[in-house]
């Protein structure tokens, strides 16, 4: 494959002083993940030999996870970009011409204004996820670009919508338990999460918990590191988890297990909850599950008894048809149950919103352009026509292997009509099917703000090398393409270092000037706050909103309710893709990695005639992906699993779980649904 891969030479030599022989320098990791990592990267003669954990960060506490420890891997390997380059091969195949930077951006907005001309700016669709997290590489000046240019809008909604939906409405996503106070808790439920995947800082604080004596709950399809060491491990059917959350409701109310004082003070709408909790008997909601009545009783005393207890909430739970009530449910028991008020009672969600950022740096409104969601990228590419999609701006995302319904968005990307830029640090899946590619630089060679969605924590991430080949910031780009098409005055910040101060000048309190000093920021309640003590709903009257109104005419069948599963009899088996400890979400699924397998349970592998290392075909009416099978008792049985993130180039067939997922919308939040993917597993062989 001839891609722009080969080294330019170039080198902007800003960091001459780095390069010899060898220098430890501070940053921070700004991936999208929950813990932000201050680091300490050597540097030898200008080039990354080492990154590790520093201490700045006490939740770091000098280690971090393997992913980023190679992340060297990425900025160095055969797959970086390196400059810009034009196609020249079909799409798919990869081929470009290498470009300057002038051509490829005066190509790009050429494309814009013919664009524009012909179907109107909504025909240019950006999209973009959590390629980083950073305050300077995601809405900031491409914000700017799209809102004034009068791009469609893209709800980014592929992930944590339909939990960050329901943590809005109840809570107004009030700052939650933090890491730190894991180890004041007397029981830890960790609830669709599995931190020794993703956000590996929160293991040692479980750990330490259970020393010093708290029980752990895990709920879970899989047999988790973490469910192995629990007291109890509730192995649920994926789908299922708002019957389980409203059989505990029903147990404490029914057992007078409620904070009668709390709910009068503090909430409105327990009686409704109460309501729609009624139908769901511990016994109707284990066989739901599929899990053992007396383990859920077993789990419901527990929860009931303990204090302080807190709940983990993660992302597992949310990536099915009733992800946004489950989200719901589960978040809302710690407020029938009487469990806040109390350092390590309460819950743990995303803590993102703590620092009351709000991007007033993007400096433009949001028009009232077509909204596309995200989930919905094949069939806006494919069927979408008021106006069509013409040209599609993919950067900080791979949608081709990280978004429902994969083979309807490759189909898409194959168009020839359809003009797509692609900005990023390697030649994903995605950009081989670019009309132009530009090369990224990564979060070791730019600015960015760390900021963390575990712990309370903010950090600014410096560049610690020179940027590969021609690549550039996002920041740079972005203002770049706002200055040659009109939308930006000289006045305003247009590149990295302007947009640095702007962001730093606009952050909340002393959060910028705290930066600056190169010190540690906190929020005024400080960064382990009791709820309930030090912080309080963030809704309008300051209550926990049990029966948001809103919602309950949003989702399909009201709040609280269950919609049955999708399962069919020729596809009884119900696919997963959670974490897995070598991506972050798709990013470095371009390394090089064992071969792929599917996870089956010894009990559905024997009903089809199937060992342990046979290939096998899973498959559904989507589509369908040819891997190994590895077969195991640690996930349960009906359930299946593939690697999250997983690159096309990792399967025989060149297609990932996302073939086989329904692009299908959650109940409340409009998210995917991963886990409503619906499959049958066969031999290869016989086929
Ligand atoms: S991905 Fe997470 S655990 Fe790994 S270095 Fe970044 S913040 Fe730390």
């Amino acid at each position: 494959m001839a891609s722009p891969g080969a080294s330019s030479g170039r080198s902007t030599d800003r960091f001459t002083t780095l390069k010899g022989p060898s220098s430890t320098v501070e940053t921070a990791c700004p991936l999208d993940c929950p813990d932000a990592c201050s680091l300490a990267v050597t540097v030898h003669h200008g080039r990354v030999v080492k990154i590790d954990g520093s201490f700045k960060n006490p939740v770091t506490e000098g280690f971090i996870c393997a992913k980023v420890r190679k992340f060297g891997d990425r900025v160095y390997g055969p797959d970086r970009l390196l400059y810009p380059g034009i196609r020249k091969g079909r799409k798919g195949e990869g081929r470009f011409k290498r470009a300057t930077w002038d051509e490829a951006l005066e190509l790009i907005v050429a494309r814009f204004l013919a664009a524009k001309d012909k179907a109107g700016s909504a025909s240019i669709l950006p999209f973009s996820y959590g390629g980083s997290n950073g305050l300077l590489t995601q809405d900031n000046l491409d914000a700017q670009l799209w809102r004034r240019f009068g791009a469609s809008r893209l709800a980014r909604t592929v992930c944590a919508a339909p939990t960050s939906t329901a943590n809005q409405a109840l809570y107004g996503k009030m700052p939650s338990v933090t890491y730190e106070d894991y180890i004041h808790a007397k029981l830890i439920v960790l609830w669709g999460v599995n931190p020794s995947a993703s956000g590996i800082h929160l293991v040692p604080y479980v750990r330490e918990a259970q020393k010093r004596g708290a029980k752990l709950i895990v709920i879970d399809p899989r047999s988790t590191p973490l469910a192995r060491s629990a007291d109890l491990h509730l192995p649920v059917r994926p789908g299922t988890d708002v019957a389980i959350a409203l059989a505990l409701h029903r147990y404490l109310f029914d057992n007078g297990h409620v904070d009668a004082r709390f709910i009068g003070e503090h909430t409105r709408g327990a009686d409704r909850l109460r309501e729609r909790a009624e139908p769901w008997t511990i016994a109707r909601a284990a066989e739901t599950a599929g899990i053992a009545a007396d383990t859920l009783e077993q789990c419901a005393e527990l929860y009931a008894r303990s204090s302080p207890a807190l709940i983990r909430c993660g992302w597992g739970l949310e990536r099915n048809r009733n992800g946004g009530n489950a989200a719901m449910a589960v978040m809302a028991l710690p407020a029938i149950g009487g469990k806040f008020g109390v350092r390590g009672g309460g819950y743990s969600m995303s803590n993102s919103a703590s620092w009351g950022i709000d991007r007033t740096w993007i400096g433009a409104e949001e028009p009232p352009t077509r909204l596309v969601n995200m989930n919905h990228l094949g069939r806006a590419l494919t069927e979408y026509d008021d106006p069509p999609v013409n040209v599609l701006f993919v950067y900080n995302a791979n949608p081709a292997v990280t978004v429902p319904d994969q083979r309807r968005i490759i189909r898409g990307l194959e168009r020839e009509d359809l003009f797509t830029i692609v900005f990023e640090q390697v030649m994903t899946d995605t950009a081989l099917y670019a009309d132009v590619v530009l090369p990224a630089t990564t979060f070791l060679e730019g600015y960015d703000f760390a900021r963390a969605y575990g712990p309370i924590n903010i950090e600014l991430a410096r560049p610690v090398i020179d940027a590969a080949g021609e690549a550039r910031s996002n920041a740079d780009v972005f203002g770049e393409l706002c200055t040659r098409l009109g939308l930006l005055t000289e006045r305003e910040p247009s590149g990295e270092l302007d947009l640095l101060v702007r962001v730093l000048d606009s952050l909340p309190g002393v959060v910028g000037r705290d930066l600056r000093a190169g010190a540690r920021p906190e929020p005024p309640f400080g960064t382990a706050p009791i709820q309930f003590v030090d912080v309080f709903p963030n809704t309008p009257d300051r209550k926990v909103d049990l029966f948001p109104a809103d919602l309950e005419s949003t989702a399909p069948l009201g709040l609280y309710r269950f919609q049955p599963d999708p399962a069919t009899t020729q596809h009884p088996l119900t696919l997963i893709s959670p974490a897995s400890e070598r991506t972050i979400s798709s990013t470095l699924g371009e390394l090089p990695r064992p071969d792929v397998k599917l996870l089956m349970h010894p009990v559905d592998a024997e009903a089809r005639g199937l060992a342990q290392g046979d290939l096998v075909r899973v498959f559904n009416d989507l589509g369908e992906v040819q891997c190994t099978l590895a077969v195991a008792p640690s996930i349960r049985p009906g359930t299946v699993s593939l690697p999250k993130g997983l690159w096309r180039r990792s399967t025989r067939n060149g297609l990932t779980g996302t073939a086989l997922v329904p692009d299908a919308l959650t109940d409340l939040g409009a998210g995917a649904c991963f886990n409503d993917a619906r499959v049958q597993v066969a031999s290869l062989a016989t086929a």
